[in-house]
């Protein structure tokens, strides 16, 4: 575990704001017509007109809060970033088409530093075909911040929101949680003990499947283009940024519903439920509570049952209920316990 430094280091300074633009906008090619005009003018134009409405969304990821680069590799740190965000475009059941990027560097960062970067979120584009048509590239005083703006289309009826579920409807959920959460424990884990015994060599080899749902997620396209293929709209839908539990709590506070979820339904790895362990921790637990799994939950009317039961890779977990019942977990015990929202909180009430 080493700092990103590579042996030639070229200070900012040296190519100035509009040279690294340039330098990092280079030969970047677009790949969808609704791109009319990308980086180079004072904005980019595009046009989503005959295929739907647009859909757009925006987040920033701080060092210090969302990422450590004593153990995020810049490339999978563009490449993450890319990720998180068009997983919120597939959370409502559209197609990502467009990107901009905004980055505000310290003086730490060099040249070399921001290629990394940018190769990591140039291969993301690549692999989820949208293009990338401009951002903004400004000073920090220190630490480094990103933000993304994607934006995507769908034709309107296919839109799904986070506040239309249904009482009957099922609870679902693609791919597998906790595995990212568990992930960032052991290079946090790992870092601590490079910081008290430096030189000392990580130890990650076998934990690549937990650790690799952490640095480099990916996002479930490939559930928006199932729903589509198999004439399949969810009744409500959000992807499983901040731990599954806090995922329910909005999907059930927006829709005005409850929900039941079965402990023996939450898609666990392996892996997970070995290291939750070792951790001393409950796998469901992890997967309530944990984060950044970037998997969609959604909830599906029952007649769409037959539907679902043959697709891959999503899982049915639980029902959702009257408001008065509340939201519950019921146990492989056999017992029944209220689901709190324990989700990642960035600013923590004390
Ligand atoms: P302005 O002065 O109008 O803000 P800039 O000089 O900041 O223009 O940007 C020039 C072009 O480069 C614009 O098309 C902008 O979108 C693009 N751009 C700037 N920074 C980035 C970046 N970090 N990534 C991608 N495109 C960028
Ligand atoms: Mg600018």
């Amino acid at each position: 575990m080493s700092e990103n430094t590579k042996e030639k280091r070229t200070e900012i300074g040296t190519l100035g704001e509009f040279g690294l633009i340039d330098h990092i906008t280079k030969d970047l090619p677009t790949v969808n017509p609704s791109t009319i005009k990308s980086i180079g003018d004072d904005a980019a134009v595009i046009d989503h007109s005959k295929e739907g409405v647009t859909v757009i969304s925006t987040d920033t990821l701080v060092e210090g809060i969302h990422f450590d680069l004593m153990y995020n590799p810049l490339k999978h740190l563009g490449y993450k970033a890319v990720v998180v965000n068009l997983s919120d475009i597939y959370a409502m059941n559209a197609y990502p088409k467009q990107i901009t990027v905004s980055l505000a560097l310290s003086n730490r960062i060099s040249v070399e530093a921001v290629e990394e970067l940018y190769e990591g979120i140039k291969s993301a584009c690549e692999y989820y075909k949208v293009d990338l048509i401009g951002g903004d590239t400004t000073a920090s005083p220190s630490g480094m911040f990103i933000n993304l703006t994607a934006i995507g289309v769908n034709k309107k009826e296919r839109i799904v929101y986070r506040n239309t579920a249904k009482v009957g409807d099922l609870l679902c959920v693609s791919g597998n949680l906790g595995a990212a959460y568990l992930g960032l424990q052991i290079l946090e884990r790992e870092k601590q003990l490079y910081l008290d015994t430096p030189g000392i060599q990580p130890d990650l080899e076998e934990q690549q499947y937990l650790i690799g749902r952490q640095l480099k997620p990916e996002a479930r396209f490939d559930m928006v283009e199932l729903f589509e293929k198999n004439g399949l709209i969810p009744t409500s839908m959000i992807d499983v940024s901040d731990g599954l539990a806090s995922e329910i709590f909005h999907i059930c506070k927006q829709s005005g519903v409850g929900a039941i979820v079965e402990e023996s339904g939450i898609p666990l790895h392996p892996d997970t439920e070995q290291m939750a362990i070792k951790f001393k921790m409950d796998p469901a637990t992890v997967a309530l509570s944990g984060g950044e799994d970037y998997e969609l939950m959604f909830t599906i009317n029952p007649n769409d049952m037959e539907k679902v039961k043959f697709l891959p890779d999503i899982y049915i977990m639980g029902e959702i209920v009257e408001k008065s019942e509340g939201i519950k977990l019921h146990t492989k015990g056999g017992n029944i316990h209220p689901i709190k929202a324990q989700g990642w909180v960035h600013f923590p009430t004390k």
